[in-house]
């Protein structure tokens, strides 16, 4: 799934050594810069025609010799001979997993800086700070740093099936896992049950942690778990959830979004008949 590169360092300013590679992230809006025929990034002559010097980057880290960094681009700006713009989701098939995962944490940066150019309290212009990832106001140092958003996702068993829901938002008859958002004041635990009941009408218990995933569609952080089945008969709710149904032993199993997401790893790692003991 995509995740973080083990080898990946997180850096908040660009690193001192001058003979390292650089890895330039250029969004606008939700697409990023990308090579159109072997899919690489832009390089220091194409940031360079696009009028970006190092002040308009957000350093994020380094990959063994690699500085990588991003910048947003004013939506007006046209791709360069050669280069075109592609939303993430367009290049889960065609990019490697650690890059997908460097691409979206410069998209959760790079929409965090656009965003946050005036303070949402007093509107004066925002200034970087030094030494943290975050801009302070300038009049009444008010303080945003990027936005992230907890949302728990539980497959919910019951004895050898599993429960599998369709929602109406998502891609055409693809299931996956119950997903919802933590709501202010609200614990995990407490936003699994919830989401539950709301989207499906049951009770569970038991609830087992499995991972998690920073799913950058834009800013989620995805907390996934399993659960126990205890009560209720599946009643969808209707402004979210198209389908669910229980997918035991022997059952087609429906399409799900397999190699990329948590939700892929958690079901086939619950599918009936495989699950963990
Ligand atoms: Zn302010």
């Amino acid at each position: 799934m995509i995740q973080t590169p083990d080898n990946f360092i997180p850096l908040l300013t660009p690193p001192a050594s001058k003979q390292t590679k650089v890895l330039n992230f250029l969004f606008k809006g939700d697409e990023f810069l990308i090579h159109e025929t072997d899919l690489s990034m832009p390089d220091q002559t194409v940031v360079a025609s696009l009028g970006l010097a190092g002040e308009h980057f957000h350093p994020l880290g380094s990959l063994d010799q690699t500085y990588v960094r991003v910048a947003s681009l004013d939506s007006r700006t046209q791709a360069p001979a050669g280069y075109r713009f592609s939303k993430m989701r367009a290049l889960f098939t065609a990019l490697d997993l650690p890059t997908l995962a460097l691409a979206g944490r410069a998209f959760q940066v790079a929409e965090w800086a656009r965003t946050h150019q005036y303070c949402g309290a007093c509107a004066a212009p925002m200034n970087r700070t030094l030494g943290d990832r975050s801009y302070r106001c300038s009049q009444c140092s008010f303080m945003a740093y990027p936005r992230i958003s907890p949302a728990m996702m539980v497959l919910v068993r019951k004895g050898a099936s599993i429960l599998l829901a369709r929602n109406i938002a998502g891609m055409a008859q693809r299931f996956s896992a119950l997903a919802g958002f933590v709501e202010a004041g609200e614990s995990i635990e407490e936003c699994v049950h919830r989401e539950v009941f709301e989207e499906v009408g049951l009770r569970v218990n038991r609830l087992q942690y499995f991972g998690s995933q920073a799913w950058a569609f834009p800013h989620s952080l995805m907390i996934a778990f399993t659960a126990e089945y205890v009560s209720g008969e599946i009643h969808c709710a209707a402004d979210e959830i198209a389908e669910a149904r229980w997918v035991g032993p022997g059952d087609p199993v429906p399409e799900f979004l397999r190699g990329v997401s948590i939700s892929g790893e958690l079901i086939s790692a619950n599918l009936p008949g495989n699950v963990a003991t």
